[in-house]
């Protein structure tokens, strides 16, 4: 049986067709951070399954991985490193870069910010193909880092993004068409 705050945080979630562009359905989660109930339930949900876990780094990717990340964070006494687009961090990054649909794009995070041997969990709003997520764990692991679990609120099943984590292990809380 499902937790029923899975279906009032489904339904909190706005789907706007054809944005950004024709074919997309995009789900658009400021109508979940709207909803004060659904927002909470949806936060304590990820800290219910990632405290006592040895988890001492979450990562969240920019931007609505920055939303959700810091109050998970918080709560199970983790830091948080963002993954940012590039040329963003002022620090000295490292970079890792993955394929889009068309072209290239590059995910950065900064030297220092996590320790080799820490336990993470990387956080975003939504797993579609799988590509930022995949890029994520790669720029992690390069610095020693164990990631314990990826977390999203969403997943579209279909693009099939799931498989492209290898051994890392995906939890989201609401799948969508
Ligand atoms: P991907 O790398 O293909 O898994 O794409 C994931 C990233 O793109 C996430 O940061 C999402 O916020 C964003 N994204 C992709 N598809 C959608 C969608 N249908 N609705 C909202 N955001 C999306």
């Amino acid at each position: 049986v499902q937790d029923p705050r899975i279906a009032k945080i489904a339904s909190s979630i706005r789907v706007i067709p054809d944005f950004p562009k024709p074919g997309i359905m995009f789900q658009d989660i400021t109508t979940l951070l709207l909803d004060t109930e659904a927002f909470k339930d949806t936060i304590a949900l990820f800290v219910d399954r990632y405290k006592d876990k040895g988890i001492s780094v979450v990562a969240g990717v920019e931007a609505r991985g920055f939303i959700f990340g810091p109050p998970i964070a918080l709560a199970i006494g983790a830091k948080f490193v963002p993954m940012r687009k590039p040329k963003k961090l002022p620090g000295k990054v490292i970079s890792e870069e993955y394929s889009l649909e068309y072209g290239t794009d590059t995910i950065e995070m900064h030297v220092g910010a996590v320790e080799p041997g820490e336990r993470a969990i990387i956080i975003d709003d939504l797993i579609a193909t799988g590509g930022t997520l995949a890029a994520a764990i790669r720029l992690l692991e390069r610095v020693g880092v164990k990631i314990v679990e990826c977390a999203c609120v969403i997943e579209l099943p279909e693009l099939k993004g799931k498989e492209k984590l290898g051994e890392t292990s995906l939890f989201v809380l609401v799948k969508s068409a």
